[in-house]
């Protein structure tokens, strides 16, 4: 979540209202400084303590489960120092994990997807032997089944974990980065000398109109990369819930993206060192641990339950602040109070701290470039995105800064003032300060870093840029590996946010860890402004849903695909496609209205949106239940579901919506669960074809389903088509996600695995 819990809103709104008028004023026009200066006053110990009761309810501290109390345990012994008895209890963390989902009824054809993984947490955790063993077994339980009732996809991950356990064998744990998985080819990449993280096929622009913006300073190719930067700061979201509900699997129940990510650098978590001061923070290494703990954590870790209880966009806030380092944040606030910033530069004009001569040229005048005209993914960039202060409502502001305040004097309370303040910024050695309370309860020095974080808190608005990943959904067996990317963290990047919206965009965005990649989706020729979609794409959403989505963002979109269904009232692609068909005719139902009418004069049909729309829910219940049935292992049940809810479909949904496409998807995921191939394949090319209708054949979505079917045909048999098949999916892949992107790997691992297939077993097909 975002913002603070509903709760905290509610009150914030309640005291907003019953200020005087007079205040109010003030407070809507007041500069950041100020209003910290008034929120001080106004957060009374009733409103703290309100929230206190608030966090109670976030507790940090979790059921002591068997995972986590192996988890404490290990960690015991790891600081003791006795790291063979800590591995063992390391490994009992996943391997209870794995024991959870087996008393949950794991059903037996899953045993060797279970099998595979106990193997991957111990070749993780370094116990060679074990893993060996399990391979073994595996191995003869696969030899007893017979090879064609088990999925080429497992004996494809049972080969690939021998080969990496050989790997580990004959090279040691630090080396293992560096042999270990495929090397693609190389890319190209010649980085900017004015712009950080960026190509130098890029220019920075500046002008009113566009603000900051990228060029293409050249002529760009479909799957370059344009950016590759890592987030100056990020922070995992708790609550997403996971997507795993899909899935059939106990095995990952009750657990959040909190407890399979690594808090620091957000990878995977297999086995994961936590905090030792909370149950919360998790890590997938002492370095990690050590890393943030040293940067930030020993800040937060006591204040786990505040910063969930009032949201992302202030621990974001909060953690930048501290990974910036006091002395840099005093420096560009105090830079922010001076009233001549036409030159938009600290370094240049009035400098409070920073001697720095004002040597720039080129960009220099660009805000948050530094004295050589350079933009860094620095905090003096971060500093410089638009906060918008006049722009938000005073309401808004006002909870903002009220929320700030709450964490500014939380940390006063707590003893943290100092651990703050002595926070080495990676540039300037702390200056000793000394922390002496006023009478409205925050020092000077805590409400400059209230003000920088309400000054992030507001940046947020507009700048918060969604780290995701593919997540696994749909029934885990393994033999179909269906991926679809969930929101994982709210992070800065202060070079990503150069980059312009447009609802058609040009580039896609994609993450690995903590860091971004940009890369051409299309042809970008010299001169071209480069462009990034924020969410609503033009394929998604018509006109007037996105141009309210990005009312957030303080501007209005004036990309090709909105001026054209704007100005010449052209109806969007989603509406014609995603419309309703006349339960009578078929042909499409019009009007924008209460009651639609068919589009054919002759029939004259008429029916109420309301009823359509009810027909709409009745029907995504219904498959949300065969998906359900699918899930308990009722496949044939959810089959007979599924066609029963295609026939209704049919009645009154064009024959291009996207329901009809994701229904297609579900029946070959059913069949695909059945070892029914060819059945499967059938319905997810139909999929595919209403796919591609609405996101095109060279979008992402297009590629994922591709993905799919290349899997679905692997399994099969279906060698020349498999193969023709990973070949467009890699294709399309490999410019929005870059060569050494897993789902590639995968697909370049199916290509090797078919043309080494034995004679033999093709000949039985
Ligand atoms: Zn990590
Ligand atoms: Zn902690
Ligand atoms: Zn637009
Ligand atoms: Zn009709």
């Amino acid at each position: 979540m975002a913002l603070p819990v509903a709760e905290w809103r509610g009150r914030a709104a309640r005291l907003w209202a019953a200020l005087d008028p007079a205040l109010r004023e003030r407070l809507a026009a007041a500069s950041l400084h100020d209003a910290v200066r008034l929120g001080c006053d106004l957060l009374r110990t009733e409103e703290e303590a309100a929230l206190a009761q608030l966090c109670h309810r976030a507790a940090t501290d979790k059921k002591p489960e068997a995972a986590s109390w192996y988890r404490e345990q290990g960690n015991r012994e790891f600081k003791r120092g006795r790291y063979q008895a800590a591995l063992r209890l390391y490994s009992k963390v996943c391997l209870e994990d794995i024991a959870r989902a087996e008393s949950h009824g794991y059903p037996d054809r899953l045993l060797p997807k279970v099998l595979l993984r106990k193997a991957e947490c111990l070749l993780c955790l370094g116990r060679l032997q074990d893993a060996q063993d399990i391979l073994r077994v595996l191995e003869s339980k696969i030899a007893l089944d017979g090879v064609m009732t088990t999925h080429l996809t497992r004996l494809k991950k049972l080969s690939q974990l021998k080969v990496k356990l050989g790997e580990k064998e004959r090279c040691p744990e630090p080396a293992q980065e560096a042999c270990g998985g495929i090397q693609g080819k190389p890319e190209i990449w010649e980085e900017n000398s004015r712009i950080s993280g960026a190509s130098s096929s890029l220019g920075l622009g500046f002008d009113a109109e566009r603000g900051r913006h990228l060029v293409a300073s050249q002529d760009i190719v479909p799957g370059q990369s344009l950016v590759k930067e890592e987030a100056f700061v990020s922070v995992l979201c708790p609550g997403e819930s996971l997507p795993l509900q899909d899935g059939d699997t106990a095995w990952d129940t009750g657990a959040t993206n909190a407890d399979l990510y690594c808090h620091r650098c957000l990878r995977q978590l297999l086995a994961s060192v936590p905090c030792q001061g909370c149950s919360y923070a998790k890590y997938c290494s002492q370095d990690c641990a050590d890393m943030a703990w040293q940067q930030y954590h020993r800040t937060e870790c006591s204040l786990g339950a505040l910063l969930l209880t009032l949201g992302v966009f202030c621990h974001v806030a909060l953690r930048t602040v501290l990974l910036a380092g006091f002395a840099e944040v005093s420096r560009l606030v105090a830079w922010s109070h001076c009233g001549d910033k036409s030159l938009q530069n600290p370094e240049a004009s009035c400098k409070p701290l920073s001697e720095a001569a004002d040597a720039g040229a080129g960009s220099r005048g660009v805000p948050g470039c530094d004295s050589n005209g350079r933009y860094q993914s620095s905090y003096q960039a971060l500093f410089h995105l638009l906060p918008h202060a006049e722009q938000h409502s005073p309401e808004h502001k006002f909870l903002c800064t009220l929320t700030v305040v709450a964490i500014c004097k939380q940390l006063q309370a707590a003893g943290l003032e100092a651990a703050v303040l002595s926070q080495e910024s990676p540039q300037q050695q702390p200056k000793p300060k000394t922390c002496e309370n006023t009478s409205d309860g925050l020092s000077p020095e805590l409400k400059t870093v209230a003000e920088a974080m309400l000054r992030h808190v507001l940046q947020l608005q507009c700048n918060a840029q969604a780290i995701t990943v593919m997540q696994e959904l749909g029934p885990g067996d393994g033999a179909v590996v269906d991926k679809k990317p969930v929101r994982l963290a709210t992070a800065f990047f202060p070079v990503l946010s150069l980059l312009n919206h447009s609802c058609c965009p040009n580039t896609s965005v994609s993450f690995s860890g903590i860091a971004a990649t940009v890369r051409a989706s299309q042809p970008i020729s010299s001169g071209q402004e480069v462009f990034h979609c924020y969410g609503p794409h033009w394929c998604r959403m018509r006109v007037a849903e996105r141009q309210q989505l990005l009312r957030q963002y303080f501007f209005e979109c004036r990309c090709p695909a909105c001026l054209e269904e704007l100005e010449s009232g052209v109806k969007s692609v989603v509406s014609i496609r995603n419309s309703f068909c006349c339960p009578k005719c078929q042909a499409q139902m019009q009007g924008e209205e209460d009651i639609l009418c068919c589009s054919n004069e002759a029939c004259a049909t008429s029916t109420s949106r309301d009823h359509l729309s009810g027909r709409l829910q009745d029907l995504q219940h219904q498959i949300k239940k065969a998906l359900g049935l699918l899930r308990v292992g009722k496949a044939d049940q959810a089959i007979k579901m599924l066609l029963k809810c295609q026939m209704d479909a049919g009645t009154f949904l064009s024959p291009e919506h996207l329901l009809m496409g994701e229904m297609e998807d579900h029946l070959a995921q059913v069949y695909a669960t059945l070892g029914k191939w060819q059945e499967a394949a059938r319905h997810l090319k139909k999929s595919i074809e209403i796919v591609e209708m609405h996101h095109g054949p060279l979008s992402v979505e297009t590629g994922h389903e591709l993905f799919k079917l290349a899997q679905i045909l692997f399994n099969g048999f279906a060698v020349s088509e498999a193969l023709s098949t990973i070949q467009r999916a890699e294709g399309i892949l490999s410019v929005h996600f870059g060569p050494q992107n897993a789902q590639i790997q995968e697909l370049q691992e199916m290509k090797a695995c078919l043309s080494e297939l034995p004679r033999n077993i093709l000949q039985r097909t």
